[in-house]
């Protein structure tokens, strides 16, 4: 039998890199406008490639999607009938749950306060509060999820945690299904978004969702911008009711310049890197399911595209 080729497509991330990182899986990674053999390409690993893209591979026997959230792949009518599988990294996780991490302890230090005082040459003493005394809500307990929800755990906050079907998981109170959202909501200090973009999430948190959030309450959202009606955070926000807000992703990416979040005094910016695949690590996950598929066992870390994630 030929020798199989995985066929690459992203705008966002180094060939190079990856080539390099699969090679030491024996996997033969191809730019895939450069293949001239499409009949050896078995795999494909790639992120939002254009319509059509599949249909050049008859032999295609497996998708990866070169990332963790899969929203993008799973809603379009040009998929081939083969295994999905997303990434899965623990150095990915990792990153995710420092930068939830990062976000939550700003909040709970009282971080913007600070810099605002700065600005005007304060010195606003604020006793910082025990951590066990903040309530922290995660929703959506999944592998970025539930890292992040650890994370805030080990750092001694209360931590409750929200997903689909119920968890047990030591040191995090959980809860799962639509019902629960509300009390999940009202009884946190920090709400942290790490929800999947599906047909259910999209739009979830919407202007009913914020107001049972309580006064004054910070929001992080690092999961996917579409899950919140953004008008309705943008009014949460002017109005004070959510106090704080750290968000990383956004309805519209690139956040346009005319967004009213970008000058907002209570809302930090950044440009969805929360957390991003790590080759040197994500490599041996996609060269075991590169062996599984040759050997017709099961394979890890796959999609289901009719839930969404
Ligand atoms: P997973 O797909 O592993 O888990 C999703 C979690 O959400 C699960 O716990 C699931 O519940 C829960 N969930 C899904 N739908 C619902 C629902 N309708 N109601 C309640 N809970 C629900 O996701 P990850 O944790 O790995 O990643 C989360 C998201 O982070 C990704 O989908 C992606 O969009 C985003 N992301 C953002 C990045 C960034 O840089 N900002 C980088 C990478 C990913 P259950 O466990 O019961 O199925």
């Amino acid at each position: 039998m030929t020798a199989e080729i995985m066929a690459f497509h992203s705008a966002y991330d180094d060939f190079e890199t990856w080539s390099t990182a699969l090679a030491r899986e024996g996997v033969d990674l191809r730019r895939a406008e450069s293949i001239d053999e499409p009949d050896r390409v078995r795999h494909a690993l790639v992120w939002k490639p254009p319509h059509g893209f599949f249909s050049r591979f008859p032999n295609l026997g497996l998708v990866v999607n070169l990332g963790a959230g899969v929203d993008a792949l799973v809603g379009r009518d040009d998929l081939p009938e083969v295994p999905i599988t997303r990434l899965s990294d623990p150095k990915m996780s990792r990153m995710m749950a420092g930068y939830v991490l990062f976000a939550v302890m700003r909040h709970a230090r009282d971080i913007p306060k600070f810099e605002r005082a700065q600005r005007n040459k304060q010195w606003q003493y604020l006793h910082p509060r025990d951590p066990e005394t903040i309530t922290v809500g995660v929703l959506g307990l999944g592998e970025l999820g539930m890292a992040a929800a650890l994370e805030c755990a080990r750092q001694g906050y209360r931590v409750l945690g929200w997903s689909s079907t119920l968890k047990s998981v030591e040191g995090v109170t959980t809860s799962a299904g639509l019902p629960a959202l509300e009390d999940i909501l009202g009884e946190s200090d920090i709400v942290v978004c790490m929800l999947p973009h599906t047909p259910q999430t999209r739009a979830l948190l919407d202007a009913e969702r914020f107001a049972q959030m309580k006064q004054g309450a910070a929001f992080i959202n690092a999961s996917r911008g579409t899950i919140v009606d953004e008008s309705a955070l943008i009014e949460a926000l002017r109005s004070g009711h959510i106090g704080e807000a750290t968000l990383d992703v956004f309805a519209t990416e690139p956040l346009p310049a005319d967004n009213p979040l970008w000058t907002m005094d209570n809302v930090l910016v950044t440009p969805h890197l929360a957390s991003v695949p790590l080759p040197g690590s994500a490599a041996r996950q996609i060269g075991e399911n590169v062996r599984r598929l040759r050997d017709g066992r099961e394979l890890l870390s796959r999609v289901d595209p009719g839930r969404g994630y």
